[in-house]
């Protein structure tokens, strides 16, 4: 090879052989499927042979991938090994993210040339519960401007009856008067719930920050999450020593001491992001469901609007420069229709795309499942021909007329995504034409151990070669 192509290839890998580091964010909110996710992306990284895409475009040049003693120290390790014995073993999904964790995945691939090889890519991962992310709407608000939006929610037809009780105590609240500390704290705990039964139901997204409000994490208990909105007049000043000036103080707390160092430490070094999205619980739940989902995902994405210089720069910077946005649990529904949930997808976070665009990122989009728990039929029904799902329903699920038993297989038509995706917002999908319920994961062989297990999925191994394929190159 002519001298000066040698060094052509190494200039140009330069970059890439120095830092031997991925930062792999993936953010989502509650239930969008992350610690899922992760647990199989570790698997199918260390059994590569079940991740085609990925494996061909590199020439099955992938060689091993372990994990490795993660770099900090202060947080949590993700429990890989527990999720995955709950999944293969107990047929059960990993118990949902509560805390912050951090795992390491080492892999180690050929290079094409001969003259450095073989070498390692080392892909950090971040797993944090869905609801911390909620958080970052409130980065640009005030005390009155959060105190007005949140009431905005509560005004909703959806939420109006179950904040009344807390609404009209608030209303006769007088903000100007000495805090009654034991009042509110009262009042607080009641805005916890309030915003815990904002959610239409278990499997949808809370929507509504203040996420430790929701999910504590370590500040269970703590006095940093004792604070509420207030029922400001526009433009009412805040008297010092008011109630309404204690409540200010503690929200700019919670800015400052919890919501801050958590995005600074984490968000500002992520390389690559994949942002999940459980569009098909939105769907299920109705259109005021995927009105919340879509603007709560457009005001976390807003991370992206900031570029290089706007006001969020000082806290973090997010620098991804390939950004995956991804609908989960694509197993529910027949394959003919993945391109409708990919295009609902799309429409869904149409605004986050064009901020993440706008600040230079590679943008892509792609429906996947991480554990593939079904699989398709076609039957034929009254002369029709029907593609369904099949699958076992999780125990206790209320499907069809029935309490499922969790052991029993069932054929289900999910039903069909509108062709044209506006349609959702416009009340085109019926309350109750769509069926999205809970499958357990699929049946894995018990005689192979763990690591030996092939866990099926939809399109993982396209994610990831979108994702860190230019890093194995
Ligand atoms: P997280 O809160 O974002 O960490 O969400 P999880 O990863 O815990 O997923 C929430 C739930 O979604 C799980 O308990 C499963 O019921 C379901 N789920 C997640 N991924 C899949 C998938 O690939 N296929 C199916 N059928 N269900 C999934």
């Amino acid at each position: 090879m002519a001298a000066h192509s040698v060094l052509n290839r190494l200039t140009r890998r330069l970059p890439h052989l120095l830092d031997r580091r991925v930062r792999l964010g993936v953010p989502g909110l509650s239930r969008a499927g992350k610690t899922v996710f992760t647990t199989a992306l570790i698997h199918n990284l260390m059994r590569a042979t079940r991740l085609p895409a990925f494996q061909m475009a590199f020439n099955e040049r992938l060689r091993r991938a372990r994990l490795v003693p993660q770099p900090d120290v202060t947080i949590a390790r993700f429990p890989f090994e527990e999720h995955l014995q709950r999944l293969a073993r107990d047929r059960a999904w990993p118990e949902s993210t509560r805390q912050i964790s951090e795992i390491r995945v080492e892999v180690e691939y050929e290079i094409p040339s001969a003259w450095t090889s073989p070498s390692h890519l080392n892909i950090d991962i971040v797993d944090y519960p869905g609801e911390w992310l909620l958080d970052l709407m409130l980065i640009n608000e005030d005390f009155q401007s959060w105190s007005r939006k949140t009431l905005e929610v509560a005004a909703r037809p959806a939420h109006r009856e179950l904040a009344r009780p807390w609404i009209e105590t608030l209303q006769n609240l007088k903000n100007t008067d000495p805090p009654d500390e034991a009042l509110a704290e009262k009042l607080c705990a009641s805005f916890k719930s309030v915003l815990r039964d904002f959610r239409s139901g278990p499997e949808t997204v809370a929507t509504t920050p203040p996420g430790r409000f929701l999910m504590p994490g370590d500040l269970e208990g703590s006095p940093a999450l004792t604070f509420m909105p207030l029922d400001l007049d526009p433009g009412e000043a805040i008297q010092p020593g008011s109630l309404a000036a204690l409540m200010e103080t503690r929200f700019n707390n919670y800015k400052a001491h919890v919501v801050k160092p958590f995005f600074e430490h984490h968000f500002r070094k992520i390389d690559r992001q994949i942002v999940l999205v459980d569009v098909l619980a939105s769907l299920n739940a109705g259109p005021s469901a995927v009105t919340d989902l879509e603007s709560a995902l457009d005001n976390v994405m807003m991370a992206f609007r900031i570029g290089k210089h706007g006001f969020l720069s000082r806290w973090f910077s997010p620098r991804a420069d390939k950004v995956l946005f991804v609908a989960t649990k694509a197993d529910h529904l027949h394959h003919e229709q993945h391109q409708r949930l990919t295009d609902v997808l799309r429409l869904l976070v149409k605004r986050a795309i064009a901020r993440s665009e706008a600040a230079g990122a590679d943008v892509g989009s792609l429906a996947i499942a991480s554990v593939r728990a079904t699989r398709e039929q076609t039957i034929s029904e009254r002369g029709q021909t029907l593609r369904v799902v099949s699958g076992v329903l999780e125990a206790g699920e209320r499907f069809s007329g029935k309490t499922w038993d969790g052991e029993t297989e069932s054929l289900i038509f999910p039903g069909e995504l509108p062709a044209n995706p506006e349609d959702i917002f416009r009340g085109a999908v019926l309350p109750g034409s769509l069926r999205f319920p809970r499958f357990r994961p699929p049946v894995f062989a018990t005689e192979l151990p763990l690591d030996q297990l092939t866990l099926p999925h939809i399109r993982l191994d396209a994610a990831l070669k979108f994702l860190l394929g230019d890093r194995f190159k």
